[in-house]
């Protein structure tokens, strides 16, 4: 499959471990002539540890810049730099995550409900007198998961909400489970499917005090302490294959060409673009995303997103940050 001028979202750094993109707006005015203009920008972070607290840091460095005012020949560093904004896509049509800020210290954002990122668009200025309703002073997880639904980072929300032997849904697709050592995960699985979301898929996060690593976005990373501090206990992770058969459906459906996912036989999605040169289908495994998702208790639409952009990266190129308008 050749490429289908669709902006990937995600990479990959050191390691293999996943990064995702936000876009950066800023304007800069020369203070000696009042010329002005405005530029875009993607930046990597990690996809595991992305948190509010990061995406607040992210806002608050005023972004570096060096240049030559084009009319008055003017040399302009950051310090010409008068306001900047950061986007955020949570994948799937969760929705979006917007911070603005101004050179004065001015800080706001906006969280917007059933939202996709557009890499395209321009961002809407709050002082250019932008709709200026539903914004918050602050990025706190609260103010995502009242927007959302979700929380924007479900490991940091399992450390602080986890209770023993009980299932707590995190969001519509990610439950963790701490169940006495032993007790089978099944039961818990099986009911999850009567209450929505079909085909949950398990991953153990701790086992008898010892937390599972060897990859990305594992929980030794994040949940190591509370396994180690709990051996009596084994903690689980919880995703949904209906979920992420959805999620491929809804982004493909928003892809530039025209693409068509099948199911044959359940769980197994191909993805094929008709007109395409070369015909060979992408394969997803719809078990092996939500598996990917429970184990790293990262969202089963971003970890869909994932997954299609590695496997286009793989079929179209190298990624960095620079060159996501593929
Ligand atoms: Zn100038």
């Amino acid at each position: 499959m050749s490429s289908l001028g669709v902006t990937l979202w995600f990479g990959f750094g050191r390691g293999g471990a996943p990064e995702v993109a936000l876009v950066r707006d800023l304007a800069v005015a020369c203070p000696v002539c009042g010329w002005g203009r405005e530029e875009r920008r993607f930046e990597a972070t990690p996809f595991h540890s992305l948190t509010v607290g990061r995406l607040r840091e992210r806002l608050d460095a005023a972004p570096p810049f060096d240049g030559v005012c084009e009319q008055c020949d003017e040399r302009l560093t950051e310090a010409a730099v008068t306001r900047w904004a950061i986007r955020y896509g949570l994948h799937g049509g969760v929705g979006t995550i917007e911070g603005f800020a101004t050179a004065h210290g001015a800080r706001s954002w906006r969280v917007t409900p059933r939202a996709w990122l557009d890499g395209y668009e321009v961002p809407a200025w709050i002082d250019d007198g932008g709709d200026g309703s539903g914004l918050a002073e602050s990025l706190t997880e609260a103010v995502v998961r009242s927007a959302l639904g979700r929380p924007l980072s479900a490991k940091q929300l399992a450390r602080r909400r986890w209770t023993e032997g009980e299932v707590l849904a995190l969001s519509d697709g990610l439950v963790v489970a701490a169940l006495r050592n032993g007790d089978p995960v099944a039961p818990v699985a099986a009911a999850l499917d009567a209450t929505g979301e079909q085909g949950w898929i398990a991953a153990p996060l701790s086992v008898g005090g010892t937390a599972t690593a060897g990859f990305a976005g594992a929980a030794d990373g994040w949940f190591g302490d509370v396994g180690a501090a709990h051996p009596d206990l084994d903690l689980w992770g919880l995703a949904p294959t209906s979920l992420v058969t959805r999620a491929l459906r809804d982004i493909v459906a928003r892809f530039p060409v025209e693409s068509t996912v099948t199911e044959a036989p359940p769980g197994q999605l191909a993805l094929s673009t008709p007109g395409d040169a070369d015909p060979t289908p992408l394969l997803f495994d719809a078990g092996e995303i939500a598996y990917e998702a429970a184990r790293t208790l990262a969202d089963p639409r971003d970890v869909t997103r994932l997954e299609l952009d590695r496997a286009l990266l793989g079929a179209t190129g190298l990624w960095t940050p620079g060159s996501l308008e593929g």
